[in-house]
């Protein structure tokens, strides 16, 4: 099952397309006229901001759809020309913004009354949050100059090293031994292998996946320090204490939050290795779980689904929460929305992305049939339902950070889990809460290792460049201490660094808390779905409503949530670990 794209454009030929590209040239070029002619001091403020608005809402827009269509071109087929060139001519074209915006910006920050010019005028009223971030922002801005050169300088730098190590990894061929016959699959099938039901499949795959990388390590390694070493760089730069410090503004999240959170995370570490440990002993391993059995099936059941099957049971399981999400996915499911299967040349994984210029989405997904392919289908439909909550705000206003990005997928996804273990047999049960548990357990204690690894990693990377050697000792270093003596330390994920595709993006650091942030939110919301049933349905969204336009501790007040209390956070860990004791007791 393939995705239809005709909706944002027919080719790269299409009249709709030419003449979008060129519409985009035009009206950045009045934009920049516009402001260099007519943004000045004297002006009428309300005017010349709402002016602004008007622009930035035109050029976002059209700019949006180009590059999507480009994106989700190269997403299933990397060897497509046209949509690495093009992606490449908008890059070029989206810097030509950055000097008009920082004069704008400038312009702003010089605007002593900002709040009182917003309170004036009933149509920027409607902007307040996105103004007032951009003159918070405006904090760390350099001079014209100095942006202009940065934002062409990174086309050539972490933006080109991110193409090269995504066609790297998306065009890589994996030699495995199957069944005693040699093949050549792409990597992302043999990290399917991970979920066998077959042991020695497992070890093939995680065996290839290992030597694979070495074809790859020394130009990935490349790569990472290209990317990492330009972000500490500008970080330093633009004043900021460190990259993580800037991830915490971009993504809306105070320090605060962060710190209650990781501290709950680490209380709770013991009952995940005494999960881990548990399975280990299932499996006959005496050590600790090996990593390549971190994702094999458990549970005398092993449920599988074609695509329709699994689509079938997610749409009815929604529809226990409400008509709408259900109705939703439906319409998804009916119109394509969806390119399924894993394929040479498509690169790895799943996601999710809204086109608010068409009030649609699109997934990406690599499924072969597990319960876990099927929970991220559930999982990405959460992220464009959250899209179409807000496809009736501007698109200023319909951007959310990324702790808050991963509620409604991750509310999606314990919907369908928790609906499937209602109806199971004990069997089921023991399967479906194991390979829960085994998300929940990535979520938290893997993600918790990223977070170890990417800190440490700056903090190499301060010095000098990071070797291949190195890397993998980094990496070995933070799973240690994430996992304790849950995983055989014999068998853990050196290469987990080329593996992920968040650390070769400049514009995304530390893309890991915001996950654990995500479930441990969406968990706590849950819990007072099933206490306040109805009620909690409508104030839900709501609350993904306002995720474009507030920040997340305001927006996790609107369900009476205080994220700065890391009681919240050990409450939904909790939940997990009641389901870690119930998993251990069924697999006596
Ligand atoms: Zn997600």
């Amino acid at each position: 099952m393939r995705w239809s794209l005709k909706e944002l454009y027919e080719s790269f030929e299409d009249d709709a397309f030419v003449s979008d590209m060129k519409l985009l040239d035009e009206k950045i070029e009045q934009f920049g006229e516009w402001v260099n002619h007519s943004v000045k001091e004297g002006n009428d403020p309300a005017e010349t901001i709402l002016t602004f608005i008007r622009y930035s809402e035109e050029i976002t827009a059209t700019l949006s759809k180009l590059s999507q269509f480009a994106s989700l071109t190269s997403a299933t087929d990397a060897r497509n020309e046209s949509a690495l060139d093009y992606l490449n001519k908008l890059n070029v074209k989206s810097t030509a913004l950055t000097q008009p915006s920082v004069v704008f910006q400038t312009y702003l920050k010089g605007l002593d009354s900002l709040e009182q010019i917003i309170e004036s005028s009933l149509q920027l009223k409607e902007y307040a949050f996105y103004l007032e971030q951009i003159k918070l922002r405006s904090k760390y801005m350099l001079t014209e100059k100095e942006e202009v050169a940065i934002s062409k300088l990174t086309t050539t730098g972490s933006t080109a090293w991110s193409n090269l190590q995504n066609k790297l990894s998306s065009t890589l061929m994996v030699d495995v031994l199957l069944d005693g016959e040699k093949k050549s699959l792409p990597l992302p099938a043999v990290r399917n292998l991970a979920y066998s039901e077959d042991k020695s499949k497992r070890l093939a795959g995680y065996q290839a996946e290992m030597d694979a990388y070495k074809k790859i390590e020394e130009s990935s390694a490349a790569a990472l320090n290209g990317i990492k070493g330009e972000v500490v760089t500008l970080c330093e730069l633009r004043g900021f204490e460190s990259p993580l410090e800037e991830t915490l503004i971009k993504s809306r999240l105070d320090k605060e939050t962060l710190d209650a959170m990781l501290s709950a995370m680490r209380e709770y570490l013991p009952a995940f290795q005494k999960y881990l440990r548990r399975k280990a002993e299932l499996l006959g391993h005496r050590n600790g779980l090996p990593f390549y059995d971190m994702f094999a099936p458990m549970g005398e059941v092993n449920i599988t689904y074609t695509y329709p099957e699994a689509m079938d049971f997610i749409i009815a399981q929604f529809r226990t929460f409400s008509d709408r999400l259900a109705d939703f996915t439906q319409h998804a499911y009916d119109n394509a929305w969806l390119d399924v299967e894993p394929r040479e040349g498509k690169r790895g994984g799943a996601f999710c992305s809204n086109l608010h210029g068409i009030k649609e989405s699109r997934i990406l997904s690599n499924f072969s049939g597990s319960f876990s392919n099927m929970t991220t289908l559930a999982h990405e439909l959460g992220h464009a339902y959250h899209g179409a909550n807000l496809v009736d705000e501007s698109i200023l206003n319909s951007r959310y950070p990324m702790p808050i990005a991963e509620t409604a997928s991750i509310f999606c996804e314990t919907i369908v889990v928790n609906a499937a273990l209602n109806n199971a047999s004990k069997e089921e049960q023991l399967a479906i809460l194991e390979s829960s548990i085994s998300d929940s357990t990535q979520v938290i204690v893997d993600i918790y290792s990223r977070f170890l690894f990417e800190s440490a990693l700056f903090e190499e990377r301060k010095n000098s460049v990071v070797s291949v050697a190195k890397l993998k000792e980094l990496m070995l270093k933070a799973q240690k201490e994430a996992y304790g003596d849950g995983l055989d330390p014999d068998f853990l994920h050196p290469y987990m660094w080329i593996n992920k595709p968040h650390y070769y993006s400049a514009g995304l650091n530390f893309y890991n808390f915001p996950y654990a942030f995500g479930l441990l939110f969406s968990k706590g919301l849950y819990a007072q779905y099933l206490k306040d049933g109805e009620a909690f349905v409508a104030k839900y969204d709501t609350l993904l409503n306002a995720t474009g336009k507030e920040l997340i501790a305001d927006v996790a007040m609107r369900m009476n949530v205080d994220v700065h209390d890391p009681d919240f956070f050990r409450s939904s860990l909790a939940l997990i670990e009641k389901d870690i004791e119930k998993f251990i007791e069924l697999s006596k």
